[in-house]
């Protein structure tokens, strides 16, 4: 199979934060007014904004720098609460159902927040040298990792930088 090309790598993350956060407008767009007001929406809402966060892998591996943390709840936990508060949703419309779209909007909200910091902040599409492919280095103070290999991204044009690499009284090599 060919490799995706550059502009699908950069771009594809973004559809996924795009439709959450256009089905969670939705679900929004849907509900009648009384439903924000109610406690359970509330209750919905942040429950299933800290279940997305928990269902998502803590932190990434950098190979031999840092180890991952894996995510704290499956899949199969997640999809039992969806099952759970869409049951309840269907047969106590009037008590559950803000309940469930207050679900969908802190899951799905919370996702695509936590993808859009991921794609801007933590993570960038560079070539990685030792790998000789493009790969997503993630951040770790200010320098970026290659998550595979672990090699340290060091720009070519940063004249700074490779200096202090090339100098050994500054800096011990890698
Ligand atoms: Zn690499």
């Amino acid at each position: 199979m060919n490799e995706l090309p550059l502009w699908a790598k950069r771009i594809g993350p973004w559809i996924f934060v795009i439709i959450p956060v256009v089905s969670s407008w939705f679900v929004l767009s849907v509900s009648p007014p009384e439903t924000f007001r109610a406690p359970a929406f509330v209750t919905g809402l942040a429950g299933f904004a800290i279940l997305a966060r928990l269902w998502l892998p803590l932190r990434q591996s950098i190979k031999g720098r840092q180890k991952a943390r894996p995510a704290l709840i499956g899949t199969g936990t997640l999809a039992a609460s969806f099952i759970i508060v869409g049951m309840l949703a269907t047969v106590y419309r009037d008590l559950f159902l803000p309940l469930a779209s207050g679900a969908f909007v802190g899951f799905f909200f919370t996702n695509a927040v936590l993808l859009a910091y991921y794609v801007t902040w933590k993570s960038r599409l560079l070539p990685c040298a030792r790998c000789d492919k493009l790969r997503a280095f993630l951040r770790d103070g200010k320098d970026w990792y290659c998550p595979t290999c672990g090699k340290r991204w060091s720009s070519p044009d940063s004249r700074q930088r490779s200096m202090e690499d090339a100098n050994p009284a500054s800096s011990k090599p890698l």
